[in-house]
């Protein structure tokens, strides 16, 4: 049987949460008493702790304000309406966040599992258990616009689509809608893609 999975990340791929991270980081060192350089080492190292407690406060505080005012792509809900497969999000916002603006855009009904930092520790365990829970499935896509992600995605032996929305990238061009189509990138977007990989990228 013919059955694909998609994994789409949240920021950057969904919508763009307009949160100033230097500041969240500050508040967080100052918080826990450390300076915290990472805040994705943090959930990683600091997992369903006391810690962490104190950091999803303040990072909530920030995601909940910005989730306010975030809309979903124009490509979104037709992407995740042709999709012929499951579909997930796979995510290092907070469960409340990710909750809050599905409901609020009418998305959550397309998705069989949303995951978050509150769950899960890092990326690397929430692809673990979708590859877990999809063991039938022909193949799984895991759309993120992190390149730390997508070489976690490739260890796991995991399609994985570096997906950069200022390169004017769109998730219909990308993502197979229904079994009778295969993934076909403009012939420009390995170009652009490989100029923007050669120069630094560092994000949160
Ligand atoms: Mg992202």
């Amino acid at each position: 049987m013919w059955k694909h999975v998609l994994v789409l990340d949240f920021d950057g791929v969904i919508t763009y949460l307009d949160i100033d991270w230097n500041t969240v980081r500050m508040e967080i060192s100052k918080a826990v008493g450390f300076e915290v350089h990472s805040i994705l080492d943090f959930w990683d190292e600091y997992f369903s702790t006391r810690l962490s407690n104190i950091a999803n406060n303040i990072v909530e505080k920030h995601e909940l304000r910005a989730i306010m005012k975030a809309k979903p792509y124009d490509d979104v809900e037709a992407t995740l309406r042709e999709f012929d497969g499951e579909i997930y999000i796979a995510s290092m916002q907070s469960k409340k966040a990710l909750n809050i603006f599905m409901e609020k855009h009418g998305l959550k009904e397309y998705f069989r599992e949303i995951l978050s930092r509150n769950d899960f520790r890092n990326k690397r365990d929430q692809l673990k258990h979708i590859i877990d829970r999809e063991k039938e499935a022909e193949e799984i896509i895991f759309i993120d616009d992190s390149i730390r992600n997508l070489k976690i995605c490739r260890e796991l032996g995991v399609r994985c689509i570096l997906f950069i929305r200022e390169l004017g990238m769109s998730l219909l061009n990308v993502i197979p809608i229904s079994k009778r189509e295969n993934i076909a990138l403009p012939p420009y977007i390995p170009i652009i893609l490989f100029l923007f990989l050669t120069q630094s990228i560092r994000r949160s």
